[in-house]
């Protein structure tokens, strides 16, 4: 006879992170057809777990989670800027590398000049990093492109990572990222590539769910932004924010009244800008990655912010230039020890509030019904997770109810 689960891990220290930690201790977890078809404590279950499923998995009282989602990259890049970070260190200044070609352009030309599958190989290495260390869902920005080509080349990489590897991932267009040097003394004209050409092609063919702009004096003004905003609402596509990371622009109360997904790095965002994204229910993505690899000053209001009950996710902001970060699990431990947050505020940051701000249901929680993605870790308590820095405590993943391969697409 069939039995009722597919698979049942028991003796587990579960969080749910449906609100806080939401631990369970001695609990059991039971999946069909890769969800959630119950979970609680374990002298709760409807009979003995070999008659209840064919494959029971004792988890020995290690901690047992969701599965990590990373709700901030930019991975898919080519090249590395290693050198411009020991030029810096030996003195040379930002300008002058630009000047001799360095910065966020030699990524761009990079990327341009990158076959499909060069570009695949170096973006899944860094896919594969991410999925080692527990996280099953993964957003992935355009970007370094910034002609539809190479954009269109971005966005069709992540798909093929997504058919590679047991992850989900989810694509946002970044058109507006930075304004491109053939367009640099005409940066409206090159909005309206983005605004009249580029979005529209993005939601015809479905190449990304949600469009983020980059907004800040050195990249896309406020009026840019919210041409950019306007154009991806009227098709259908959500909106995020690359906000108040350098300087205080309004883009947080900007990207609020567009009912952004999320606001991102936020280290300058004012208390107004606050008010108005709690009142859109907007997640702040914190990014303390490249908080440290710039070694910035400012921090992001963590006490306002959750004065104010902002959801909070964290992320590692994947990227060559400030942020070479490929461990979601060391962003939890820098968003501690840098911003102060708890452990439990980080872990709800890579969980429940990292699907939020990205629009995601069904993940993030483990709650009955939910997609069954979830990790086993040798830890007792989820704290953890956020106290230890470069180690991988990760002892089994699980996407969509099946254990991921720990060679996964290699
Ligand atoms: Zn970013």
């Amino acid at each position: 006879m069939e039995k009722q689960f597919d698979a049942i891990w028991i003796n587990a220290v579960m969080a749910t992170c449906e609100q806080g930690y939401g631990l369970i201790q001695e609990a059991a977890i039971a999946v069909k057809e890769g969800t959630i078809a119950w979970l609680g404590a374990m002298n709760a279950l409807p009979g003995k777990p070999d008659a209840l499923a064919d494959q029971v998995y004792d988890v020995k009282g290690y901690c047992l989670t969701p599965g990590l989602i990373d709700c901030h990259t930019h991975l898919i890049y080519a090249g590395n800027r290693a050198s411009e970070f020991e030029m810096r260190l030996q003195g040379v200044s930002y300008e002058e590398i630009a000047r001799r070609g360095g910065g966020i352009q030699s990524t761009v030309r990079a990327t341009r000049q990158a076959s499909f599958e060069t570009l695949l190989q170096a973006s899944l290495k860094r896919a594969r990093a991410l999925l080692a260390s527990g996280v099953t869902t993964v957003e992935i920005k355009s970007g370094y492109g910034l002609d539809w080509d190479t954009e269109l080349k971005i966005l069709r990489v992540a798909k093929r990572i997504e058919e590679l590897l047991p992850m989900t991932v989810c694509t946002t267009f970044l058109g507006a990222h930075t304004i491109p040097v053939e367009y640099r003394e005409a940066p409206d004209a090159y909005v309206d590539l983005v605004c009249e050409e580029m979005i529209p092609k993005v939601a015809r063919e479905k190449l990304a769910s949600a469009v983020d702009v980059f907004c800040e004096k050195i990249a896309f003004n406020l009026q840019q932004t919210e041409r950019v905003f306007k154009t991806a609402k009227q098709h259908g596509l959500a909106v995020k924010c690359h906000s108040e990371q350098l300087s205080d622009s309004g883009s947080a109360s900007l990207a609020a009244a567009y009912q952004a997904l999320s606001v991102d790095h936020l280290e300058h965002i004012s208390e107004a800008g606050i008010k108005a994204i709690a009142q859109s229910g907007t997640v702040a993505v914190l990014l303390p990655g490249a908080y440290y690899f710039l070694r910035e000053k400012a921090q992001p209001p963590v006490e306002l912010l959750r004065q104010h009950r902002v959801p909070m996710a964290i992320a590692t902001d994947c990227n060559p230039g400030t942020s070479p970060l490929l461990s979601l699990l060391i962003a939890l431990n820098m968003a501690c020890t840098l911003f102060r947050l708890t452990p439990e505020e980080a872990l709800t940051g890579v969980t429940r509030y990292a699907a939020k701000a990205l629009g995601l249901h069904k993940q993030g929680t483990l709650t009955l019904g939910n997609y069954a993605d979830f990790a086993v870790w040798e830890a007792a308590h989820p704290a953890e997770l956020a106290y230890y820095i470069g180690g991988n405590p990760l002892r089994q993943l699980v996407k969509r109810g099946k254990i991921v391969d720990s060679k996964a697409g290699a």
